[in-house]
């Protein structure tokens, strides 16, 4: 099967400090994939650098396809258009407009073909809690209704790959893991998805495949359902959290 969204060799340096070293990431079509790892293990660093994004302004190296299409060189924006769509984990929300007028701002592509396309009704089906907000403005809402925004915004643009940086920070577990299922959900119709969490025990129970990453590698890649019996996986990320 093609991998819908392949990164070789991810290298991120900020001066001296390595923060993604040689990482490879593989996304297969329609497979939810997980990341996780300790604070600053490089987690976002990398998520971002395969988005095109940076925070400051860092060396970025490697290689990344969408579909097999090289998407390097190209600014996030240009890479959203492919589909290639992060939901940053800033949310990105805007404070004075209304739930409508954020999501209006992205408007869908023309051509769909390869890609997920969602209507505002689907959006709504999929959140129906935004369907009651939809005259709020950002400010007035919850971290969990932010999220949802930020979620629908990203789909939107009708991803092929959808990348979702650390949707459970400053979330109720129970949130976390509604968000999470409704995300497997859109997995199972065909959606490729590369989820970026510290909340390893929630990310296990959803993904097929777990990476662990630590001081910038991946130390440890197994389809989700081996990892739950991965010692090293419980002792050192599941006991403590
Ligand atoms: P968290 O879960 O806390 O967000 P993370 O796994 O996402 O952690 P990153 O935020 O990617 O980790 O950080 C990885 C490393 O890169 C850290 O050592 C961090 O200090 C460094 N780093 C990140 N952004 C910058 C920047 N703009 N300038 C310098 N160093 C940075």
């Amino acid at each position: 099967m093609t991998d819908s969204l392949e990164a070789i060799g991810i290298t991120v340096r900020y001066g001296g400090n390595v923060a993604v070293d040689g990482i490879d990431v593989a996304v297969p079509a329609g497979r939810m994939v997980g990341m996780v790892g300790a604070n600053g293990a490089g987690k976002s660093t990398l998520i971002n650098a395969i988005a095109g994004w940076s925070r400051g302004t860092p060396v970025v190296r490697g290689e990344v396809r969408l579909a097999g299409q090289k998407m390097d060189g190209l600014p996030p924006h240009r890479r959203a258009e492919r589909g290639l769509v992060l939901v940053p984990e800033g949310k990105g929300i805007f404070a004075e407009l209304t739930v409508m007028e954020n999501l209006a701002l992205v408007r869908p592509p023309a051509d769909t073909r390869g890609r997920h396309a969602f209507s505002m009704d689907d959006i709504f089906t999929l959140f129906p809690r935004l369907a009651e907000r939809r005259g709020h403005k950002g400010r007035m809402l919850s971290g969990g209704e932010r999220q949802m925004v930020a979620v629908s915004r990203a789909l939107r643009a009708a991803p092929a790959v959808l990348l979702l940086d650390e949707p459970s920070a400053g979330l109720a577990p129970r949130l976390v893991h509604e968000l999470l299922t409704t995300m497997r959900g859109l997995v199972d119709r065909g959606l490729s998805l590369l989820l970026v969490e510290q909340n390893a025990r929630a990310t296990l129970e959803l993904v097929d495949e777990l990476y662990l990453l630590e001081r910038g590698k991946v130390v440890a890649r197994e389809a989700a359902s081996d990892m739950k019996d991965d010692p090293r996986i419980l002792e050192a990320y599941l006991g403590n959290l």
